[in-house]
């Protein structure tokens, strides 16, 4: 037997050794070591002991087999990775300039020592009677036969399912999933997680029974591995979670679905700071998958692909069932106020919920929360009270506690302003308490539920309020943005959406996009049912092309508009932007560093043919937290390989102690 070679990516996240060292198999390890096995290894001057991933195996050394150390160890042998992961993995590495080792360790399934797991919650043990056969409509499936016909044809697709929640997109996946699992393959639906509820997982379970495997971040280790071997063995034809489900390991992926694709959630929020949408769509191309998005409101990036023709986009235009569009209204609190109306309640919205509460309908009232909080500040001198740690106004709570969202720190609101010692200080600003409070006193018999941050802090609570509400136990439901995701109230014909606004005050280029997102999905939270509904806007700035559109429903409207600013801004989708976040305790010793970080990048810029653009640096948005000192610098540019090589040679410049570097790729939000 000839001798065998290990090419190993050592496990020390360091750029100086992001490449691979050779070591000799020793002949008793043969039969185990295979590629993306997890073994021992002494590395170094010292002779540590090390683990590394094993990412190739090869007949010939590439060096003098004399100098060549031996694996010595292999760890318990777990799913074996297929090549494709180990490709994932060196992709990602490329595309956002973190370590092979980063990316490795996030694409591998990790093995933990099974303890003995409880009893597995999950839906698979809930015996769930077979579905009535839904017969497609002609929107459904015309997109079913484009994509059977594109994998007839060996083509593997990226396809762009426009509708609306309701219109029948999960009933469309669900069928390619089914002629796929005829011929063998396997899906992944990825959900936001906000999403992946019991009634979710159920469809799924009607139609696939045992052969549906769940991903959750609920779950331990080991419970998500076993759903892991699960799929690798090819016991299910359907794997549905989160977006780490996306690195499921399979034998035969057919399709990745991700459901609601323009959802922030798909963003990693971990180095590396992956979106899943790109991943799934390079892991796709690897392993011949077919890849479906879904939206009501689809991303700026997707969109735009389509109107290229880079993917197919399939719209599914009515919601199933007799329910109609609701009726949108628009009301400007400029006027409000200049009638007299101090009230966080405009007139028409208090006339409407008066008729719902006398017809004994319900009502959802929206807190756009993004952006925004209860301060309290000074009348006098006009200061809010900050977080001593962070550069943030702290939130005002109902039980007289302020507390910052950023640090956690709290502290009981004082009776003077600690700046000039004013005693007319007070809270600023509409929360959900606010709302609440301003509900009871128009309508003192109204019963309602509120749903934020605050009545959801144990397990079990958000399901409470939601079923409490669906069983009509309140005529009310005011709410953050978690009220508006998926949830169906037949019997909701009124939605208010108090300070529609509050997101486009935030400095965040995406601030429009996620303004237009939120309120679509508001709108369509009325009238579910078969009584027409009725959304009502308030806002003050009802001019803004985002709320315009939104108001409209006019999705294409509001994408030429947004389009034509990224691309004035060269913001993404119409360029890519690499963000170089740099962080420190000491304010000077970072500047500094910061400062050499742009010249450094400028440089490479001069350099490079492509045209990039190098932006910085300057204090963050939110300039320090819990202590820490945050400067940003931003690169922009349309080759995104270019900015990738700038990320990594950011990484391996030496920064000052104490100074820590972190890049983010076609970042979510300006930092
Ligand atoms: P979405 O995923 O877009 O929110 P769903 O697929 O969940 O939409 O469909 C919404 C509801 O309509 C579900 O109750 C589903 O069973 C039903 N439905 C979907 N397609 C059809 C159809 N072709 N005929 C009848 N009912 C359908
Ligand atoms: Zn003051
Ligand atoms: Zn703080």
């Amino acid at each position: 037997m000839s001798d065998k070679y290990a090419d190993i990516i050592v496990d020390i996240s360091h750029e100086a050794i992001d490449r691979t060292f050779e070591y000799k198999i020793p002949e008793p390890l043969l039969p185990e070591v295979e590629v993306g096995s997890l073994v021992d290894i002494h590395f170094g001057q010292g002779k540590k002991t090390r683990t590394g991933y094993v990412i190739d195996i090869h007949d010939e050394p590439e060096f003098d087999p004399a100098k060549i150390k031996e694996i010595f160890g292999v760890r318990p042998k777990g799913i074996a990775i297929e090549s494709s992961l180990i490709k994932l993995a060196s992709w990602m590495h490329e595309t956002y300039g973190c370590t092979m080792i980063t990316a490795l360790k996030t694409v591998m399934p990790v093995k933990e020592t099974v303890r003995r797991t409880k009893a597995r919650v999950n839906v698979a043990d809930v015996t769930i009677e077979k579905p009535p056969v839904t017969e497609l409509n002609e929107a459904q499936q015309s997109f079913v036969d484009a994509f059977l016909s594109d994998r007839e044809s060996g083509i593997c697709g990226t396809y762009l399912l426009h509708g609306v929640t309701g219109s029948g997109k999960t009933e469309a996946y669900i069928a390619c999933i089914r002629a796929l699992a005829e011929q063998g393959y396997q899906s992944i639906v990825l959900i936001p997680e906000i999403s992946l509820t019991y009634g979710q997982l159920a469809r799924y379970k009607q139609h696939f029974g045992d052969r549906v495997a769940v991903i959750n971040s609920r779950q331990s280790k080991g419970e998500r591995y076993r759903e892991f071997e699960r799929a690798a063995a090819g016991e299910v034809d359907v794997v549905i979670g989160p977006r780490s489900a996306l690195f499921t390991p399979c034998r035969k992926l057919g399709m990745i679905v991700i459901d609601e694709e323009h959802d922030t959630a798909y963003k990693s929020d971990q180095s590396p700071k992956y979106h899943a949408r790109d991943v799934a769509a390079k892991r796709c191309l690897i392993e011949g998958a077919s890849l479906v998005l879904g939206s009501a409101t689809p991303s700026m990036e997707s969109y735009s692909r389509a109107k290229k023709n880079e993917i197919r986009c399939f719209r599914l235009p009515d919601r199933t069932g007799d329910a109609v569009r609701p009726e949108v209204l628009l009301v400007d609190m400029r006027e409000e106020l200049r009638l007299g109306n101090r009230s966080i309640i405009s007139y028409d919205l208090k006339r409407l919920m008066e008729d719902r509460l006398s017809k004994k309908e319900q009502i959802m009232l929206f807190i756009n929360r993004r952006g925004m909080n209860s301060f309290v500040s000074c009348r006098e001198c006009g200061e809010a009270i900050r977080c001593p740690k962070c550069d943030v106004a702290m939130t005002l709570h109902r039980d007289g506690i302020l507390r910052c969202h950023y640090c956690g720190y709290g502290k009981k609101a004082p009776d003077t302003c600690p700046s000039c010692g004013s005693k007319l200080i007070g809270g600023f600003g509409t929360g959900t308490e606010k709302v609440e409070e301003e509900v009871k006193r128009l309508f003192p018999d109204m019963k309602t539920l509120r749903m934020d941050r605050d009545t959801t802090m144990k397990k079990g609570d958000h399901a409470r309020i939601l079923d409490a509400f669906s069983r009509k136990e309140a005529d009310c439901l005011i709410g953050t943005q978690m009220i508006v995701k998926g949830h169906d109230f037949p019997d909701v014909t009124l939605v208010g959406i108090m300070l529609a606004d509050l997101s486009l005050f935030t400095n965040d280029y995406r601030a429009g996009e996620r303004t237009y997102d939120l309120l679509a999905q508001a709108i369509g939270r009325s009238g579910r049912g078969d009584k027409r509904g009725t959304s009502l806007i308030q806002t003050y700035q009802p001019e803004h092309y985002a709320i315009a559109a939104a108001a409209a429903q006019d999705y294409e409207g509001f994408y030429d508009t947004e389009m034509t600013y990224r691309r004035l801004m060269h913001y993404p989708p119409a360029s890519h932007m690499m963000v170089f976040l740099m962080t420190g305790e000491d304010y000077e010793t970072l500047s500094a560093a910061s400062e050499e970080m742009t010249a450094m990048l400028k440089n490479l810029a001069k350099d490079s043919p492509s045209r990039v653009f190098v932006i910085g640096p300057s204090d963050a948005t939110i300039g320090r937290i819990n202590n820490v000192y945050r400067r940003v610098i931003y690169a922009k540019s349309e080759d995104m390989g270019l900015l990738a090589s700038m990320a990594e040679a950011a990484d391996a410049m030496p920064v000052a102690d104490g100074v820590l570097l972190a890049t983010d790729l076609d970042p979510m939000n300006m930092y």
